[in-house]
């Protein structure tokens, strides 16, 4: 194909906006453009006149593009002067941008961070996606231990699994640390389980897990860390209370419930069975207990000189609770009117 360079170079220089020297950059020096095909034209030429031919079609493609990008300048400038002389109405009324404001379980989950960084708290993330190792083995958890059953999941290739509880991050944080003693995380994140959806259950949801090891850590360490977080978070009246419960990585092991924040414990608003506790006066948080020893041990720790305390709950949980949500599912719909309340 005859390639004609004055014609082009002509072309560049009288073309008048960005569109139109966008098209001819396209038609010249694109992947199908007369210079593109000219030097891809060079390769199939006899051996003997290859070297000269290359040289003189990269001479052009050098020309083209220098003579492309003078005129984009050029074009630009123009384009910024036509925009400046335009005149401004300064009286005219401003446009307000649309503010947005953060989630209210991130609401929830940021003061909760706060409150255990102001304990001394160091704030730890792990990945999403985790072995069965860290998710289960390293936790007491083995392959046929009826603890999986509560916290079925979906698997994907080699053993990997979308993390069932961010308790996967203790034993990473711990492995990494044991020679660095006390630790003191908490470690925010997403966790996932195979679920069916309903007011109080959702199969995607955060978690937030706390991790103490250090010398002489008892019960009543973690009670009274448990008891500040449930006052710093949902009022100075709240009260705690700690119930026996079985979890396989904790021994002993306790589940956490506070004083409803609807009832204030007595179970009955206006002479009305209390909605949100059911009447009983009180909401269930989540789990907790001094982690076990062998898990220290997994990890490398010297469980005869060590001791720690684990805990674990939703902030979606203590968002409802907070905000009054009836539906836990609600916070995760598009649903702006819903979410522009907060
Ligand atoms: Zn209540």
């Amino acid at each position: 194909m005859a390639v004609n360079e004055p014609e082009m170079l002509a072309a560049i220089a009288a073309s008048s906006t960005l569109e139109e020297l966008e098209k001819l950059r396209v038609a010249y020096v694109g992947r199908n453009g007369l210079v593109t095909q000219q030097l891809k034209a060079v390769g199939k030429l006899p051996a003997d006149q290859r070297a000269a031919a290359g040289q003189a079609a990269n001479a052009m493609r050098a020309r083209v593009d220098q003579t492309l990008a003078e005129r984009e300048v050029v074009l630009r400038a123009e384009e910024v002067s036509k925009e400046l002389a335009v005149p401004v109405d300064v009286t005219a009324p401003g446009l307000t941008p649309k503010l947005g404001h953060r989630h209210p379980v991130t609401m929830v989950l940021d003061d909760l961070v706060d409150l255990f960084w102001q304990m001394g708290y160091q704030v730890v993330e792990g990945p999403e996606v985790e072995t069965e190792w860290y998710n289960f083995e390293a936790l007491l958890v083995g392959k046929d231990h009826p603890a999986r059953d509560t916290q079925d999941t979906f698997y994907l290739e080699e053993a990997h699994l979308p993390r069932t509880h961010t308790s996967a991050v203790q034993i990473r944080h711990m492995e990494k640390h044991r020679d660095n003693l006390p630790i003191r995380i908490v470690v925010p994140g997403k966790v996932y389980r195979n679920e069916d959806e309903d007011p109080r259950h959702s199969w995607t949801f955060y978690q937030l897990e706390g991790l103490v090891v250090d010398e002489n850590i008892g019960l009543s360490d973690l009670k009274g860390t448990l008891e500040t977080m449930v006052r710093g978070v949902l009022g100075d009246a709240t009260e705690l209370r700690l119930r026996p419960n079985y979890f396989p990585y904790t021994e002993p092991s306790v589940e956490m419930d506070a004083t409803c924040a609807n009832c204030h414990g007595s179970g009955r608003v206006e002479n009305e069975t209390c909605r949100l506790c059911y009447g009983t006066g009180w909401l269930e948080l989540g789990g907790a207990g001094m982690v076990h020893p062998q898990v220290l041990q997994n990890v490398g720790i010297d469980s005869d000189k060590y001791s720690g305390f684990a805990f674990g709950f939703g902030p979606e949980r203590i968002a409802t609770i907070k905000y009054g949500v009836g539906d836990v599912r609600e916070f995760w719909r598009p649903n702006f009117k819903f979410l522009e309340q907060f």
